[in-house]
């Protein structure tokens, strides 16, 4: 069977498999059949408000419940779905798994949903994000949409314009893993986004590193002249949540909250937190 080599490092390889091309092909066709077998399901990771640390937010995160290797992250399957041009296929699948769990959930509660690159680059495939949302009957603005720099640049009028179409829906559009990338100035304030979310690497150094917390606080500067909402990603440490809120962040993320979790026991969490 397949077997884990260190961090994320998969090897396919199985007996009678004799070359990475046929090793490839069958990760290829497992992830095909993954889909249509309803393996491919989302976590769902808490965002809380501060200072009362309710939760607000549930990010979406995709799973894979494989048959013989357990529960797989995205790093290990998300990047073949773009490859296989799967990756709208599989977010439409998303769409209609999180519109399910949400009718349980309070009605107050948001989610917020990753897009790859390659999606900002298709008209089309937004107008297919935006047509199952109606088709499953979740009301867009429960739906905040999740992009990173780098997705931008590739062709940036075209992001721009596919952008208008979540935003036209009643969407709301956030920056991820800021402070890794690209992104200009210029683009941040023409793309009107409506949270920063700061990338866990800057966290990550806290409460140790002054430089860390400076940054923290020029991004917290610069969103707040723009109008930007700011969550925090990656908060594993209550000395880090401490830090974060004094420099007005108004949201955050990480392990210390809650970890991805399947819709059981999100829901189980939604309990908890209405019966306080
Ligand atoms: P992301 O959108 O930046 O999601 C946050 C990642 O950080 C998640 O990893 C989450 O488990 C992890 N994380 C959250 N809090 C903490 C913390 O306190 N400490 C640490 N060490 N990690 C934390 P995950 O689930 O492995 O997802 C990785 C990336 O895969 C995501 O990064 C996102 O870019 C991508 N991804 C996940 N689901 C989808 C999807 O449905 N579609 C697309 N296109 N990309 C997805
Ligand atoms: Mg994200
Ligand atoms: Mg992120
Ligand atoms: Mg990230």
């Amino acid at each position: 069977g397949a077997k884990k080599q260190g961090s994320g490092n998969i090897c396919f390889f199985e007996a009678g498999m004799e070359t990475a091309g046929e090793a490839q092909n069958q990760r290829r066709r497992e992830l095909r059949s993954a889909l249509k077998q309803g393996e491919i399901v989302p976590y769902y990771q808490p965002i809380v408000q501060f200072p009362d640390r309710r939760i607000v937010a549930m990010e979406v995160l995709a799973r894979w419940n494989h048959p013989k290797r357990g529960v797989l992250e995205p790093g290990e399957f998300i990047e073949l779905a773009e490859d296989m041009n799967l990756i709208t296929p599989l977010t439409l699948e998303l769409i209609r798994q999180v519109a399910v769990d949400m009718r349980t959930w309070p009605q107050d509660i948001r989610v917020s949903i990753n897009i790859s690159p390659r999606q900002l680059q298709d008209a089309a495939l937004a107008e297919s994000v935006i047509e199952a949302v109606e088709q499953v009957g979740i009301d867009p603005t429960r739906i905040e949409i999740e992009l990173t720099e780098d997705s931008i640049l590739d062709d940036y009028e075209m992001a721009k314009s596919v952008l208008s179409i979540f935003r036209m829906k009643g969407m709301t559009l956030a920056l991820d893993d800021f402070g890794t990338g690209y992104s200009s100035l210029r683009h941040l304030q023409e793309l009107r986004f409506d949270r920063i979310k700061i990338d866990r690497s800057f966290v990550k150094k806290l409460p140790a590193s002054g430089e860390s917390l400076k940054l923290i606080e020029a991004i917290m500067r610069l969103a707040s002249s723009f109008g930007m909402a700011i969550t925090s990603e990656g908060i594993e440490r209550h000395e880090q949540v401490m830090l974060i809120e004094q420099q007005g962040v108004s949201s955050g993320q990480g392990f210390l909250f809650g970890r991805p979790m399947p819709s059981g026991a999100a829901n189980a969490l939604f309990h908890r937190q209405m019966a306080v």
